[in-house]
């Protein structure tokens, strides 16, 4: 289907009406409008075709994507007072995010996210941006069809040498056999050689911005990093669940007098040794110690000898569906008493959740139970979440949670 197609006229455009319930959570800013929600529709909807949903009334209550093969069949884009979707109205949904991060980064950091989803106004949508070059990851297939329209908005707006595309494992299938486009192709500009460069608070890492987990680095965790290398001088760290060593580096920076990296993967073990490498003119680093580890998390913690006097447990997501809550919860207090248990006297925990199917509160909790386990003393330094240009503004999108306890026996 072509952009003609998705743009249709007023009176063949996809008209939706839905449950009371639903209306309530869409007039209230949601962003997402389930499939179950929808009561009624004009004619079967294509991917990323505008749906103008209606109110008991039958006035325009919102518009948003259609997305057929999603649960979330449509994401809002807009709901209130009537508006033409057009190229104005999508520049005008760009400059908000761009404006948001002008003043939130100086020439220290050219790693961080442009647009964050739905909490930026582009759902299922995320732009990243490495340096001078862009990542643009998707999770639904409703932006497939739209790409050269947005595509031109972000070269225009956004000075950058390429654009890298992403997309979510679920929509793989769909973009290739349909749209023909490929996790990790190059949408515009020249493929880069080998991983892209970029600075963080003027340390320097490296993505793989074609094949890496998310985009090619965890942006999220900046805030995280930059507040153990505050806490890491003289220290002994460990970091569980490095991936490419971000938590390392910056505590090397710090004055830690040894960093140990802990990964299950070989691949991310090598990018921390490149990490390191990469910042070897920071004066902290010769005199620190780096090694790595590469093991089952859970098992090594559990076998190992040794202590540390910071220890970072920061895992991938241990709940990918509601329904895995629970063990998750479990599993989190379990790990963290094992990184306890690796504790010397007055050390550090920076334990970190990324599931959002584990609320804040119940992830604390977890790792609250895990430190009276230890039947150590211990006190509460600090919590954070969300960095500003990770914004999350409804429920669903809340996922990051850090807190961090030293345990003074
Ligand atoms: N802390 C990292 C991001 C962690 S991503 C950062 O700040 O950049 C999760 C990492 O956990 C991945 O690198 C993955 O390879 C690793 N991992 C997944 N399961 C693991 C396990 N059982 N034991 C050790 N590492 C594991």
């Amino acid at each position: 289907m072509n952009l003609a197609a998705a743009n249709q006229t007023a009176a063949t455009r996809l008209r939706l009406r839905i449950t009371a319930a639903a209306e309530t959570i869409v007039r209230s800013g949601h962003p997402w409008l389930f499939a179950g929600s929808i009561l009624e529709s004009n004619r079967a909807g294509q991917p990323g075709e505008l749906a103008v949903i209606y109110d008991r009334k039958d006035e325009f209550l919102a518009v948003g994507l259609f997305d057929p093969d999603s649960t979330i069949r449509v994401r809002i884009l807009h709901a209130g007072k009537p508006q033409t979707i057009d190229r104005v109205w999508w520049l005008a949904r760009l400059e908000k995010p761009l404006a948001l991060r002008r003043d939130l980064f100086d020439a220290q950091t050219t790693g961080y996210r442009l647009i964050h989803g739905e909490s930026d106004g582009w759902p299922g949508l995320v732009l990243d941006k490495y340096d001078s070059t862009l990542v643009l990851k998707i999770y639904t297939a409703a932006w497939l069809p739209r790409f050269d329209e947005i595509v031109v908005l972000f070269k225009e707006k956004i000075p950058c040498e390429r654009i890298v595309l992403r997309l979510s494992r679920n929509i793989q299938s769909i973009a290739e056999k349909q749209f023909q486009r490929r996790d990790g192709q190059i949408i515009f500009g020249t493929a880069p050689e080998g991983p892209v460069v970029f600075s963080e608070n003027g340390v320097h890492f490296e993505a793989d911005v074609l094949r890496g987990q998310k985009t090619g680095f965890f942006l999220d965790q900046r805030e995280n990093r930059r507040e153990v290398e505050t806490l890491a001088c003289g220290r002994r760290v460990l970091n569980v669940f490095s991936f490419s060593g971000g938590f390392s580096v910056y505590a090397a920076r710090g004055g830690a007098k040894s960093v140990t990296d802990l990964d299950i993967s070989a691949h991310a073990l090598e990018s921390a040794k490149r990490n390191v490498a990469l910042n070897k003119n920071f004066s902290g680093m010769a005199d620190c110690r780096h090694e790595t580890v590469q093991a089952d998390a859970f098992e090594w913690l559990a076998r190992s000898t040794g202590k540390f006097d910071l220890v970072v447990l920061d895992p991938p997501s241990l709940a990918r569906r509601a329904a895995e809550r629970d063990g998750a919860i479990h599993a989190y207090e379990r790990l963290n008493l094992l990184g306890i248990q690796k504790l010397a006297r007055d050390g550090i925990l920076v334990a970190g959740s990324c599931s959002a199917h584990v609320s804040a509160a119940d992830f604390f909790e977890s790792v609250r139970r895990a430190a009276m386990k230890s039947g150590r003393s211990f006190l509460e330094l600090k919590i954070l979440q969300h960095p500003p240009d990770h914004p999350a503004t409804f429920k669903e999108a809340a996922y990051l949670k850090v807190i961090y306890l030293k345990f003074l026996t």
